[in-house]
C-alpha cells in the first residue's frame, strides 16, 4: 500500500476525521452499506459534498444576475483549471469566483463540526491531491475511491475495523439539506441544477467532458459572447469516468446509479427531513487568491 492511505488509517486511528464523501460514491459502492463501512474504517462523521455544491449555485446564480455581460468558466474541475491556466492563461479571469464543493464542505464542516477535525475528501478524482494541498487549512487530505477500499481491506485483513451496530442511524449520512445537486458529477450537471434556476438560458451554456473536447469548447466560448457559462470537466464522461473510480461500467449505468441514489435516499431519513437546516451566513465561499 502506499504511504498516503497507511497516513490516513493512522489518522483515522489517533483523530476526529470527517469524511467528503464526492456524489459520484453511488457509481462504486452500495448506500447505505457504505455509510457503515465508513464508520468501520473509523470516521467518526461523514457529509456528503451535495450541501456545499447548493450553497455555490445560490452563489453562481447571484454573479450571473448581476453581471449579465461577462463569461464564466466554472471552476470546480482542478485538471480543467490547471489545463486553462496553462494553455489560455488570458481566460483565468473568467473563472466565476466560488470554490469548488470540495472547498467549501470542508471550510463548512470545520466550522460546524470544529477546527479540531481532520477532513479526508474521498472521491473519484486524482487532481483534487493537489487542490486539497493548495487549501489545506481546510482539507487535510484527499483519497480516491480506489485508496478507500485498499484502507478498507487492509483493516479487514488484520483484524482492525471498528465494530458499529448494524442500525439505520449508523447507516444514516451526517445530512445537510441537499437535493438536486446530487448530478453534479454528471456531465453538465452543474448547468443543469443552475438551469432549474432560470438564470441561464440552455443555449447560452457550452457543456463538455473528456480532454479532447476542451479545445473546441474554448474556442466556441471566445468566439462567441452569447455562451455565457462553460461546464466542463477534464475526464471523459465527467467525474463518473475519474481515474480513482473502480467500475469499468458504461456512463449510461453510472449515471443510472447516481439518479437511483438521488431518489432512493430521501426514504433514509430517520425524521422524514431531507436534512438537517442549517445556515452558512457570511462563509467564504470565493476561491483562494494566487500567490
Ligand atoms: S472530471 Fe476528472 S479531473 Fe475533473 S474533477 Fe472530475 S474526476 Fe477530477
Amino acid at each position: 500500500m502506499n504511504e498516503e492511505p497507511l497516513k490516513i488509517i493512522e489518522i483515522l486511528k489517533t483523530e476526529k476525521t470527517i469524511c467528503l464523501l464526492a456524489p459520484s460514491f453511488p457509481v462504486d459502492f452500495y448506500f447505505p452499506k457504505v455509510i457503515l463501512d465508513l464508520r468501520e474504517i473509523g470516521f467518526s462523521k461523514i457529509v456528503e459534498l451535495t450541501y456545499a455544491a447548493k450553497l455555490i449555485n445560490y452563489k453562481y446564480i447571484e454573479i450571473l444576475k448581476n453581471n449579465p455581460e461577462k463569461q464564466y468558466i466554472c471552476p470546480n474541475c482542478p485538471a480543467l483549471v490547471k489545463y486553462i491556466e496553462n494553455k489560455y492563461p488570458e481566460l483565468k479571469e473568467n473563472f466565476i469566483d466560488v470554490a469548488s464543493p470540495m472547498i467549501v464542505m470542508a471550510r463548512f464542516v470545520k466550522r460546524e463540526f470544529g477546527e479540531d477535525y481532520k477532513t479526508i475528501f474521498v472521491g473519484p478524482c486524482v487532481a483534487k491531491k493537489q487542490e486539497a494541498k493548495e487549501n489545506s487549512e481546510c482539507v487535510d487530505f484527499a483519497i480516491t475511491f480506489k485508496e478507500l477500499c485498499e484502507i478498507y481491506n487492509y483493516l479487514e485483513e488484520n483484524n482492525s475495523l471498528k465494530i458499529i451496530e448494524d442500525t439505520l442511524e449508523n447507516k444514516e449520512i451526517d445530512k445537510f439539506y441537499n437535493d438536486i445537486t446530487k448530478i453534479y458529477p454528471i456531465s453538465g450537471g452543474v448547468a443543469e441544477s443552475v438551469l432549474n434556476k432560470q438564470v441561464l438560458q440552455k443555449e447560452e451554456i457550452i457543456v463538455c467532458d473528456g480532454p479532447k473536447n476542451i479545445d473546441s469548447a474554448i474556442k466556441d466560448f471566445k468566439e462567441f459572447k452569447k455562451f455565457r457559462f462553460v461546464d466542463a470537466l477534464f475526464c471523459e464522461g465527467g467525474c463518473l469516468g475519474g481515474p480513482g473510480v473502480i467500475s469499468k461500467d458504461p456512463i449510461d449505468e453510472k449515471i443510472k446509479k447516481i439518479l437511483e441514489y438521488k431518489d432512493r435516499s430521501r426514504y433514509y431519513q430517520p425524521d422524514d427531513k431531507y436534512g438537517k437546516f442549517v445556515h452558512a451566513f457570511a462563509l467564504d465561499l470565493k476561491r483562494k487568491k494566487e500567490n
